[in-house]
C-alpha cells in the first residue's frame, strides 16, 4: 500500500497549496495591508525547492498540488515548475489560481506545460471598481487573459470572486452571466481576516454566502449538488447551462472536518491551517540537509501530527492572523 499522510482526526491530507512569491501587480485591498514589504529573495523558496518539495509530498500521497502567490505567474521561470512538477508521476492535479494579467502571454505555454486547470480571479466587471478593489488599473488585460484561457482550451476554468457589502456585493447576477456566456465556473468567496488592512472594515464589508445565493436566485434556478472538488466549495447548478456555481463559507459554514489540505507559504513554513498560525519551517531543514528526501518526509510526517481541528474566524475580535493572504497561498 502506498503511504497516505494522514492527520489525528483520520483526515487524509492529499492537497497542498504553495505560494510561490508573495509578489503581485495587484494590490487588492482584502489581501494586503497599505505598506506591504515583500520577502527577501534569500528567504524565498528556489523553484528547485519548490520542486523538491512538491516531490516529498507526492511520495506521502499528495495527489493534487495548487501553485497561488501572491501572482504566480510574475516569478520568473514558473513556467519551469509546472514543466516539471507536471512530470511526477503520482500527482493527478497540477493546477494554478491566478488573477489573470499574465494569462495573455502565459495561458497557451501553460497549456503546453501540463496544466489542466486554472481559477482566475474577479471581483468585477466594472473598470473603476476594478482599480478600487485591486488598486490596478489592469481589467482589460485580466478579461482578455479569460479569453486566451478559454482559447488555450484548459480543461476547467473557474472564476473566484471575492463579494464586499457595498463594493461588488450587486454585481454577482452579472458575474454568474457572464460565467455562464462563456461555459465556466464560479466561485463566491467570503473575505477572511489574514493580516491587518487600511480599506475597510471587514465586519461591515461582510456578504455571506447565504446573501448571494439569496441574491442569485431571484434570477437563477440554483439546484444544490452533491458533487465536491476535494474543497471547501459547495456547488450548485444552473439548468441547461454548464456553469457550476460554488461557494466558500469560512464564516458561514466552517469547512474544517473534511479538510484534507496544508499549504507550504512563500518563505517555505508548512502552514497547518489556514485560520491559525501552527507551522513548521521545512525550507531550513531542506537547506541543511540537501538532498535527503527521507529527512523531509519524515519532518512532513511528524508535523502533521500537529495539524489543528479547525479554525474560527472571528470578523469583530482582535488578534486577527497577522498573515497575509499572499504569503500565504490562497
Ligand atoms: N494572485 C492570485 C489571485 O489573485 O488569484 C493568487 C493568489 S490570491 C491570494 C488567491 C485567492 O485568494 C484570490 O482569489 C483572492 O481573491 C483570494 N483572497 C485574497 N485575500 C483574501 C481574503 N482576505 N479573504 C478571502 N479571499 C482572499
Ligand atoms: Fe495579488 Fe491575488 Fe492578493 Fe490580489 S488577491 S493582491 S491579485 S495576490
Amino acid at each position: 500500500m502506498p503511504f497516505q499522510l494522514t492527520d489525528r482526526f483520520d483526515r487524509k491530507i492529499t492537497y497542498v497549496r504553495m505560494s510561490v512569491t508573495d509578489r503581485c501587480d495587484f494590490r487588492c485591498v482584502y489581501c494586503m495591508g497599505e505598506k506591504m514589504t515583500f520577502l527577501p529573495r534569500k528567504q524565498v523558496l528556489t523553484l528547485e525547492e519548490l520542486e523538491w518539495l512538491g516531490r516529498a509530498f507526492i511520495e506521502l500521497g499528495v495527489t493534487k498540488i495548487r501553485l497561488t502567490g501572491g501572482e504566480p505567474l510574475v516569478r520568473s521561470n514558473i513556467l519551469q515548475l509546472f514543466q516539471n512538477l507536471g512530470k511526477l508521476s503520482g500527482l493527478n492535479e497540477l493546477v494554478l489560481t491566478t488573477n489573470g494579467s499574465q494569462l495573455v502571454k502565459m495561458a497557451q505555454p501553460l497549456k503546453e506545460a501540463g496544466l489542466k486547470r486554472i481559477n482566475i480571479s474577479l471581483d468585477t466587471l466594472k473598470p473603476d471598481k476594478f482599480q478600487k478593489i485591486t488598486q490596478a488599473d489592469k481589467l482589460d488585460s485580466v478579461l482578455q487573459g479569460i479569453e486566451a484561457a478559454i482559447k488555450a482550451g484548459f480543461q476547467g476554468i473557474k472564476l473566484n470572486a471575492v463579494i464586499l457589502k457595498n463594493r461588488n456585493h450587486n454585481e454577482v447576477v452579472d458575474l454568474v452571466k457572464f460565467a455562464i456566456e462563456r461555459h465556466i465556473d464560479i466561485s463566491f468567496i467570503e473575505e477572511m481576516p489574514l493580516g491587518t488592512i487600511g480599506s475597510h472594515d471587514r465586519a461591515e464589508a461582510f456578504y455571506s454566502s447565504d446573501q448571494i445565493r439569496s441574491d442569485l436566485r431571484q434570477v437563477f434556478n440554483l439546484i444544490a449538488s452533491t458533487e465536491t472538488t476535494a474543497g471547501p466549495s459547495k456547488y450548485y447548478r444552473i439548468p441547461q447551462t454548464n456553469t457550476r456555481i460554488g461557494f466558500i463559507s469560512p464564516h458561514s459554514h466552517n469547512f474544517c472536518d473534511t479538510c484534507n489540505r496544508v499549504r507550504i507559504t512563500t518563505d517555505g513554513h508548512l502552514l497547518l491551517c489556514l485560520g491559525k498560525e501552527n507551522s513548521i519551517n521545512l525550507r531550513d531543514i531542506i537547506r541543511q540537509h540537501p538532498d535527503d528526501l527521507e529527512f523531509l518526509k519524515q519532518t512532513i510526517i511528524n508535523s502533521i501530527a500537529h495539524k489543528p481541528k479547525g479554525h474560527d474566524f472571528e470578523l469583530n475580535r482582535e488578534p486577527q492572523i497577522m498573515r497575509y493572504m499572499n504569503v500565504t497561498g490562497g
